[in-house]
């Protein structure tokens, strides 16, 4: 029979535990010193190992092998094998989500007088304990109050909001972090070595992030995997069966915002959709891959930061040059707020390319309240975001050539930007593309044509009319 990894992996001892080491060393430093609370409440999202850690402070306590409690359990005894299966006969595991009633409680305060089986203590080890209903946590506070020395408690939830503070005051508590990326694909790693399934590597990474923080998300993400019988596992796997992005659909998709190239925008989303992808799916993976731009950009691709393979640090880095920190910034922003719109739409995919186009053709939108105070006579900033060859004169650096930079980082663009998603952080580099200095007739370029297109007063109206509904949006 099958045993999901999660299980058959789980860690043994204090040693084993991943990605919560001061707590376990702490727990280690309270068995060697005697110091152990006689009620712990360990919180932290779903998966990332408190019932784990909850078995091993077990263990330690009962364990059969030596006299006293152990950091080093032995696993072989028969208090610990049982522990391990969670049915041992003192060590008493109560799901708060099923449990909680206060009947239930008053029983396990009634057995909580007699002496262990067999073994030093009696653990009750309560999950969700936040789901007990009032009058049994009043119950259980009585049992706190006077604890008989046998008796240690230890409580976990993913809610510790919702522990009633008399509960919180008489434990010790202990907050369990979310796993980083690195360890679950360490882990993964290992665990496929073990169990000799072939792999490519690039599966890791983007696997241990879908698991988000979870490592038993992270393994039952791979028991999926490997249930689909194919080998080796490759991430085309992963974006066939789980749904992940293909990562370089998303990088091209990105790539044609960067270079404001409105039509392969668009026809680099159709490719994310027609791979069945939905349009909050896409938007996600946009902001994931835009949270890597804006670190690669401000911290430098060797950060520690991005979960990243070298080559794909190389990728986001050259990718990253393609926009500055803040329109990074804007973009991340305003999809995650976009995310809910898309979410509830009737017309997601409408309201997805729109936003596109939004970031793709940024310099070309212009501030609403610009917009309004020209209709209303006042001036205003010009609609072209376009400068004209003769308003600006910054020193030509010939030695820097950097069309498709100029493109974005020009002064005019900077002053007016504060709506239009490419903000410029730095205006050093030059506009050489409107700097030629004998002003001879060049070829019309793509981004000539494209404002000649974004003139047209009817493709005006669209883009303004998204640019007052993102707007609308932030300020809600
Ligand atoms: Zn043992």
């Amino acid at each position: 029979m099958y045993t999901v990894l999660a299980r058959k992996y789980r860690s043994q001892t204090f040693d084993d535990v991943i990605g919560q080491d001061p707590i376990a060393q702490t727990l280690k430093n309270a068995i060697k010193t005697g110091r152990v609370a006689h009620a712990y409440l360990f919180t932290g999202t779903r998966g990332i190992g408190k019932t784990t850690m909850a078995r091993i402070l077990a263990k330690s306590l009962n364990c059969l092998a030596v006299d006293a409690p152990t950091y080093e359990p032995c696993c072989k005894c028969e208090s610990c094998t049982a522990v391990n299966l969670g049915d041992d006969i003192d060590v008493i595991e109560i799901d708060g989500a099923s449990n909680n009633r206060v009947d239930e409680i008053r029983e396990l305060r009634e057995n909580a007088i007699y002496r262990p089986a067999r073994s030093r203590f009696k653990i009750y080890i309560i999950d969700e304990v936040h789901m007990l209903t009032t009058s049994a946590f009043n119950a259980l506070l009585k049992t706190l109050e006077e604890p008989p020395s046998h008796i240690k408690f230890i409580f976990a939830t993913t809610e510790p909001n919702k522990v009633i503070a008399t509960i919180q005051s008489r434990c010790q508590r202990f907050d369990f972090n979310s796993i980083r990326p690195g360890d679950i694909a360490e882990q993964l790693r290992s665990i496929l070595k073990q169990e000799k399934i072939k792999f490519e590597d690039d599966l890791i990474l983007p696997l241990a992030k879908m698991a988000n923080g979870s490592m038993r998300d992270g393994l039952s993400l791979l028991d999926r995997l490997i249930s689909t019988g194919v080998q080796p596992l490759t991430a085309d796997l992963l974006q066939q069966y789980l749904g992940c992005p293909d990562s370089e659909k998303v990088y091209n998709l990105i790539a044609q915002v960067g270079d404001s190239n409105a039509a392969e925008t668009l026809a680099a989303a159709e490719d994310l959709i027609s791979t069945g992808l939905s349009e909050v799916q896409i938007v996600d993976a946009m902001i994931d891959y835009m949270r890597d731009l804006m670190v690669a950009k401000s911290a430098g691709s060797d950060s520690e930061l991005l979960i990243l393979t070298a080559e794909q640090r190389k990728r986001a880095s050259e990718l990253a040059e393609k926009f500055d920190t803040a329109a990074l910034v804007y973009n991340i922003t305003t999809l995650e707020k976009m995310r809910w719109s898309i979410k509830t739409t009737d017309t997601p995919r409408a309201l997805l390319e729109a936003l596109l186009l939004r970031f793709a053709l940024s310099e070309h939108f212009m501030n609403v309240d610009d917009l309004l105070s020209q209709s209303q006579g006042k001036g205003g900033a010009p609609i072209k975001k376009k400068p004209a060859p003769e308003s600006v004169s910054p020193k030509p650096q010939p030695s820097e050539p950097t069309p498709t930079k100029a493109q974005i980082k020009t002064d005019e663009a900077s002053a007016s930007s504060i709506s239009t998603g490419r903000l410029s952080a730095d205006n050093q580099e030059p506009n050489n593309e409107e700097q030629t200095p004998n002003h001879e007739p060049r070829p019309q370029s793509n981004s000539q044509r494209k404002n000649e297109i974004l003139d047209d007063p009817a493709v005006k109206t669209v883009i303004l009319g998204l640019d007052a509904t993102i707007t609308g949006i932030e300020e809600d």
